[in-house]
C-alpha cells in the first residue's frame, strides 16, 4: 500500500480523501494557501505545508511548491481531487517525473480525453455512441462546412476542442448564422484555451445528462459502477445528482456500461473516470469524458457500498480491484444536493462566517463537508461548502429523506441554496423524474 500520500487539493474532497487515507492507514499532508490555514483537513492531517497566497494561482495551481511539498514531507503519492490540476495531464507528469505516483489516469490519459477532438475520435473507435456532427475539427472551408451543417440539420453546436467548464459552444439555428458563430468560437476558442480547433454537433434540445462510472486497475480490469442522472443543472453547474437515473432500464445499462469498459480497455485506462452522456429519447450521446474522481461520486458509493477513494488509492498502489462486474449490485436510490454559500435567488456567492451550524443526521443521510460552527468561508474558491446526500430504498423515499434533511440543516451567518434545494425536492415535475437539462433554468424564470 501507499505509506504517505499529499492531497493537493482543498475543502470537502481534501477532506473526502484524508477519510480514506486513514482508513487504509495512510499518513496523509495537507497543503493549503494562507486563506486556508483552518481548513478542517488542514487540522486531522499528519503534515500540513502552505504553498502560497490565497488566489489559486499561488497555491493549488502552483506546481513546483506543490512538488517541494511533496518532497520535504516525503510523500509517497498525491491525490489531485477534482477541479485546480485535477485533469491537467503537464501536472501529471510533473509527478510521476518527480518520483512521486499520480493518484488518477496516466498523463496520455488526460490528454487524450482533454481534446475533445481526440476524445470523440477515440470513442467513435471503440464504438461509444456519440452526437453526429463533424468527424473532427472543423477546416476553414464555407461551402464544407455548410454542406455539413445541412446534413447534421440545425440547430447545431460548435464547440471549442479544447474547452470545459461550459465554455467555448455556441448554438447556431440558420445557415446564415454558421460561418460566423464558427468564426466566433475559433477566436474564443484561441483566446481562451490557445487552441483554435473547434468541431460541430446536432445541438439536442431536450437532452438529459447522464453519466457512467468507471473504475480501472493496472492488471487489466476495467468495471462500470452505474450511471448518474446530472440533469439539473444551472449555467452547465450541477446542482442535484441522483443514481440510478430514472426510467433506464437494467438492460440499457449494461450495454452502456459494457460499451464504456470496452472503451477503457481499449484506450489502456487508469483509475477512477466518468463516460458524460447526453440521453434523449432512450439514446446516449457521448460529450465528453472526467478523467478524474467528480463531486457526485458519492452517490455511486452509496448505491454499490464501493468507496471509490479507496479503489483510487489501491489502483494508484498497483492492487487489483478486488470484485468482478458481477458482484457490483445497484441497491436503492441516492441523490445529492450541492449546498453552496450563495445567494438563492441571485446565486452570488456569500462568503463569510457561519455564526450557528446544525447538520441533519438519521439513516441513510450523508454528509461531506468541511464546514463547522465559526468557520469562515473563504471568497477565493468555489462557492460549494458541502454536500448532502441521502440514500433509500426508493427514489421517492430518497426524495424524502432529503426534504426532511433539508429542513433539518441550519447554516447562519452566510446565503446558502438551501431554500432552492427544499423547492426542488417538492416540485412536481422533479418528483415525477427525469426532467432534461434546461428544466432548472426555466423554473427560475430565466428562459
Ligand atoms: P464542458 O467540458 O464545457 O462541460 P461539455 O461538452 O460537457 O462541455 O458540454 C457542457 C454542456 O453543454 C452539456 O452538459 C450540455 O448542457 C451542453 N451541450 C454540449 N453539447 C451539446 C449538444 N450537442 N446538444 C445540446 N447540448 C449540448
Amino acid at each position: 500500500m501507499l505509506n504517505k500520500v499529499l492531497i493537493a487539493n482543498r475543502g470537502e474532497i481534501a477532506l473526502r480523501i484524508l477519510r480514506a487515507c486513514r482508513e487504509l492507514g495512510i499518513q496523509t499532508v495537507a497543503v493549503h494557501s494562507t486563506a486556508d490555514r483552518d481548513l478542517k483537513h488542514v487540522r486531522l492531517a499528519d503534515e500540513s505545508v502552505c504553498i502560497g497566497g490565497p488566489k489559486s494561482q499561488e497555491s493549488y495551481l502552483n506546481v513546483p511548491a506543490l512538488i517541494a511539498a511533496a518532497e520535504v514531507t516525503d510523500a509517497m503519492a498525491i491525490h489531485p481531487g477534482y477541479g485546480f490540476l485535477s485533469e491537467n495531464a503537464d501536472f501529471a507528469e510533473r509527478v510521476e517525473q518527480s518520483g512521486f505516483i499520480f493518484i488518477g489516469p496516466t498523463a496520455d490519459n488526460i490528454r487524450l480525453m482533454g481534446d475533445k477532438v481526440t476524445a470523440k475520435a477515440t470513442m467513435r473507435k471503440a464504438k461509444v455512441p456519440c452526437v453526429p456532427g463533424s468527424e473532427g475539427a472543423l477546416d476553414n472551408d464555407a461551402d464544407t462546412n455548410l454542406a455539413l451543417a445541412r446534413e447534421v440539420g440545425y440547430p447545431v453546436i460548435i464547440k471549442a476542442a479544447g474547452g470545459g467548464g461550459g465554455r467555448g459552444m455556441r448554438v447556431v439555428h440558420t445557415e446564415a448564422a454558421l460561418l460566423h458563430a464558427i468564426e466566433m468560437t475559433r477566436s474564443e476558442a484561441q483566446a481562451a484555451f490557445n487552441n483554435p480547433e473547434v468541431y460541430m454537433e446536432k445541438f439536442l434540445e431536450h437532452p438529459r445528462h447522464i453519466e457512467i462510472q468507471v473504475l480501472c486497475d493496472t492488471h487489466g480490469n476495467a468495471l462500470y459502477l452505474g450511471e448518474r442522472d446530472c440533469s439539473m443543472q444551472r449555467r452547465h453547474q450541477k446542482i442535484i445528482e441522483e443514481a440510478p437515473a430514472p426510467g433506464v432500464t437494467a438492460e440499457q445499462r449494461a450495454e452502456i456500461g459494457a460499451v464504456c469498459v470496452a472503451a477503457c480497455k481499449q484506450m489502456g485506462y487508469r483509475g477512477a473516470g466518468t463516460f458524460e452522456f447526453l440521453y434523449e429519447n432512450g439514446q446516449f450521446y457521448f460529450i465528453e469524458m472526467n478523467t478524474r474522481l467528480q463531486v457526485e461520486h458519492t452517490i455511486t458509493e452509496m448505491i454499490t457500498g464501493i468507496d471509490l477513494v479507496k479503489q483510487q488509492l489501491r489502483i494508484a498502489a498497483g492492487l487489483p480491484i478486488e470484485f468482478t462486474q458481477k458482484q457490483i449490485k445497484l441497491n436503492g436510490h441516492a441523490i445529492e444536493c450541492r449546498i453552496n454559500a450563495e445567494d438563492p435567488a441571485t446565486f452570488i456567492p456569500s462568503p463569510g462566517k457561519i455564526t450557528n451550524l446544525h447538520m441533519p443526521g438519521g439513516l441513510g443521510v450523508r454528509i461531506d463537508s468541511h464546514i463547522y460552527n465559526g468557520y469562515s468561508v473563504p471568497p477565493h474558491y468555489d462557492s460549494m461548502i458541502g454536500k448532502l446526500i441521502t440514500h433509500a430504498e426508493s427514489r421517492e423515499q430518497a426524495i424524502r429523506r432529503m426534504a426532511g434533511a433539508l429542513d433539518e440543516m441550519m447554516i447562519d451567518g452566510i446565503k446558502t441554496n438551501i431554500p432552492l434545494h427544499r423547492d426542488l425536492m417538492r416540485d412536481t415535475a422533479f418528483i415525477a423524474g427525469g426532467t432534461d437539462i434546461h428544466y432548472l433554468h426555466h423554473k427560475l424564470g430565466l428562459g
